[in-house]
Order: structure tokens, then C-alpha cells, then sequence
């Protein structure tokens, strides 16, 4: 289906356990093909948002769908067509970084031989494929934070979302990053990234949100965002 959006998210209410409410009724679309931002300061929502598309966070009330499936009758739906990258490293440090990307495949059901095929191509994309027999625990921090890219595209994801990738990334391996996201995004990959950095936002970017205190404040394309940047109030939203 050719205008069916990558995600589509209505009314999205979530309450926590000690009764915080973080997401209150946010209504988000993002197209097929769409390179899209999700701004906001610490503590507006951004990761429990993505927590809950990802099935980690279940949501209080509202819709998710991704790709046309609905998070609640067809999750499997939604898991086949996303890949996440959460902000922490949550892979095993003890185990090399081949098994690593590999059983992921599996957790997808994918073929053991496949399995094998896809984990050296995303370890190859990422510059990873000489580091494949090294526990993660022997790679620096840029690394770490590729391998968790590689690992969430086994499955050749039609939706991939990025939580923080380059925080704390220094500059030269964060443009080689943005580089890499801005080819797969151009063979096809719908990518949602969050971040705090709007030079990052600005650099890779066609659409953007802005979330505060569990709502989405401003929803506009790249052009309206350059035309807002310099408003004191929009630079204090990401604050
Ligand atoms: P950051 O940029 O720091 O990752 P964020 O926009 O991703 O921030 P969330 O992590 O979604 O924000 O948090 C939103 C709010 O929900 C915060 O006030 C946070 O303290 C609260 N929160 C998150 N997880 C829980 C939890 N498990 N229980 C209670 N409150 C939580």
C-alpha cells in the first residue's frame, strides 16, 4: 500500500505504576520513507513513546499501529517491521559480537543459515565484520553503539528507531553514523531517532516533533523547524 504510514500513534496516554502520567495524548504520524526527529528535554516522553511501540512499556490507553499493524492485535506484525536501538547497551558483554547479531535473527525466526548471511552483512555494514570474534566488552564505546545498530537491522527492518545513537559519541564515528543512517534512509528505511542534539536533527532529518511533558508541542518539516530555531522559546522546550 503505497500511503500507508510507517507510524501512526492516536491518543497515547501512559501512566506509570507511582501514578506519573509521561504520555498524554500524543497523536504522531510518520510516512513510509520519512527520516523523522522526536525532540524534547530529558523527561518529556520521548523513550517511554518508543518504549511502548517496542512492546517494552505497556501502554495506558490510545493505538499504535506500524506499517498498518496494530500493536494490539497483531504485535507480531508490529516486531517483524521494527528494529530498535534503545539509549542503553543491553547485549550480553561476554559474548562475541557475531553470536550476538546472530541471536538476535533467531529471536525473529529467521533460518540459521540466513541467520549467518544477514549477521555478516549488517556486521560488514557497520565496519564491524573484523571485531566478529571479540566479546562486546573488549569494544570502545562507538563500537558498542554500532554493534547495537547492526544487531537491530538483522531483520531488515522497515521501521528502524533510534534512541540517543550518538550520545556520547565522539564527532568523527557521530558523522560516519549520520552518514550510514542517511544511506540506509535513502534505500528505503523509515528512521525515527530522538535526540537532544538539533545540529544532529538539522544534519539528517525531513520532518520533526518536539515532546514536552508528555505532549507533542510542535510537529513540522525541516524548513519550519530552521525558521523556529532561533526562538528563545523553542531553544528552552529542548532544554
Ligand atoms: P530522556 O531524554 O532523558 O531519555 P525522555 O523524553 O525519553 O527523556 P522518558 O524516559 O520517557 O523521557 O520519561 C518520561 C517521564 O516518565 C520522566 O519524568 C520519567 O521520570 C518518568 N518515568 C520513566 N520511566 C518510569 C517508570 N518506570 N516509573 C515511573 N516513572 C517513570
Amino acid at each position: 500500500v503505497l500511503n500507508m504510514n510507517a507510524l501512526e500513534i492516536n491518543q497515547l496516554y501512559k501512566r506509570y505504576d507511582n501514578d506519573f502520567l509521561a504520555v498524554k495524548g500524543i497523536n504522531l504520524e510518520v510516512k513510509q520513507g520519512d527520516f523523522f526527529a522526536l525532540l524534547g528535554a530529558n523527561g518529556a516522553g520521548k523513550s517511554t513513546t518508543i518504549g511502548i511501540v517496542a512492546s517494552l512499556v505497556n501502554k495506558t490507553s490510545g493505538t499504535v499501529k506500524v506499517y498498518g499493524h496494530d500493536l494490539d492485535t497483531d504485535p507480531e506484525g508490529v516486531k517483524r517491521c521494527l528494529g530498535l536501538v534503545p539509549q542503553e547497551f543491553n547485549f550480553n558483554q561476554f559474548e562475541n559480537v557475531f553470536d550476538i547479531v546472530v541471536s538476535q535473527a533467531g529471536y525473529y525466526g529467521i533460518p540459521r543459515k540466513k541467520a549467518l548471511e544477514r549477521a555478516e552483512i549488517c556486521l560488514k555494514q557497520l565496519e564491524l565484520w573484523g571485531k566478529r570474534n571479540e566479546a562486546a566488552r573488549e569494544l570502545s564505546g562507538g563500537m558498542k553503539r554500532r554493534l547495537m545498530i547492526a544487531r537491530a537491522l538483522v531483520h531488515e527492518p522497515k521501521l528502524l528507531i533510534l534512541d540517543e545513537p550518538t550520545a556520547g559519541v565522539d564527532i568523527e564515528i557521530r558523522r560516519s553514523m549520520w552518514r550510514f543512517f542517511k544511506e540506509i534512509n535513502a534505500a528505503g528505511t523509515t528512521i525515527i531517532l530522538t535526540t537532544h542534539y538539533l545540529e544532529e536533527a538539522e544534519s539528517l532529518c525531513k520532518h520533526i516533533a518536539i515532546i514536552n511533558k508528555g505532549n507533542v508541542i510542535e510537529n513540522m518539516d525541516m524548513k519550519g523547524l530552521l525558521e523556529k530555531a532561533d526562538e528563545e522559546v523553542f531553544v528552552l522546550s529542548l532544554e
